[in-house]
């Protein structure tokens, strides 16, 4: 199976889930968010309110679902868990948002993903914790509104711009995770070693850390297959040579691509002459779905500087050529 951030098997969830640091403090980097957040926690506690609602995007992997989990901790309040795809009627979301205490936390995961319907419904919830819904069908249909506790919407996704523009203004807290450094993974990837006992090197751990596509569900996924290897042909013990070894041998190259990323390069450098392409031309070209190249694959390539959007299409770079040691296109790169 590739490696990449958009599957997890159920053993991987429980395991995610053991890792998942807890408060506030244990979360690593992010700090511009860590920042806001520590200062209106502290001040929604002390007033004794829900806290605004949060809006969290990034691209998978990076602690979204971590970070609304830690909110509900800090404020000391439940956290109930769902996404926008499994709320299919407004019945769904009624039957959660009347079972809430007051300044719990709601979590919805994919909240682009919400039927329109749903949303509706949601947008007085937000605003005025008033719930309308209509009870009934045909003539003996009637409106009802229900007063709901205060509550907190932690919302995630993966890009803001596929939010309508009403739900994303009533967001009061709004932030992008963006990818980590290496010295940033290596304390994560430091800190699940402690937690799974595996012995480490700190320049095992930086190794690791890496090439880990800047995103820590990756390094800790890493991790325990370089822990696997360490066992097997080794004395257990992660050192850097050991980590590289495993590394390779799971084809994540030197710098920290995969296989997914080197087939995207490589197709708009060899099949579309660097591009410019568009996405769909891109996505039949590697056998791979659209969104998942513009919420997983192109966001770290383009971080990278491997890849460039254009308005005519995907354009690799200079770095792409270098990389894999292709000759630069007589007419130059724009
Ligand atoms: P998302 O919801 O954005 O897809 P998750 O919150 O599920 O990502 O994070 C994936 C894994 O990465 C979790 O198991 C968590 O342990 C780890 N992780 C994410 N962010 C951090 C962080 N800032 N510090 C430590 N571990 C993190």
């Amino acid at each position: 199976r590739l490696i990449n951030a958009t599957t997890s098997s159920s053993q991987e969830e429980v395991l995610e889930r053991a890792l998942r640091p807890k408060m506030l403090e244990d979360y690593v980097g992010q700090e511009k968010i860590r920042g806001q957040l520590s200062i209106f926690i502290e001040a929604a506690r002390r007033r004794q309110e829900a806290l605004d609602h949060v809006l969290l995007f990034g691209p998978p992997g990076l602690g979204k679902t971590t970070l609304a989990h830690i909110i509900a901790r800090e404020m000391t309040v439940n956290l109930r868990h769902t996404s926008g795809p499994v709320l299919e009627r407004p019945g769904d979301l009624a039957a959660l948002l009347t079972n809430l205490e007051p300044n719990d936390v709601l979590f919805i995961d994919e909240i682009h993903r919400l039927s329109p319907m749903v949303e509706e419904i949601l947008y007085p919830a937000l605003e005025d914790y008033q719930l309308d819904i209509m009870i009934g069908e045909g003539p003996a249909a009637r409106s009802v509104k229900l007063d709901l506790p205060p509550f907190t919407l932690v919302g995630a996704t993966t890009r803001a711009g596929m939010l309508t523009n009403p739900l994303r203004d009533r967001f009061g807290i709004v932030s992008r995770l963006e990818f980590y450094t290496a010295n940033e993974l290596s304390k994560i990837v430091e800190r699940s070693a402690g937690l799974i006992n595996v012995e480490m090197t700190p320049d095992g751990a930086l190794e690791i850390a890496r090439r880990s596509r800047g995103t820590p569900r990756i390094a800790n996924r890493l991790l325990r297959r370089v822990r696997d290897y360490a066992e097997v042909k080794s004395n257990g013990q992660v050192t850097k040579q050991i980590a590289d070894a495993a590394l390779s041998m799971l084809d994540v190259d030197s710098t920290g691509l995969d296989v997914m990323d080197r087939k995207l390069l490589l197709s708009v450098l060899e099949k579309f002459e660097g591009g410019p392409v568009g996405v769909d031309n891109l996505a039949a070209a590697i056998g791979e779905e659209r969104d998942t190249i513009e919420d997983v694959l192109e966001p770290y390539l383009i971080q990278q500087g491997f890849l460039k959007r254009t308005p005519r299409g995907r354009m690799a770079t200079i770095i792409a050529y270098r990389h894999f040691g292709l000759p630069l296109p007589r007419s130059g790169i724009q």
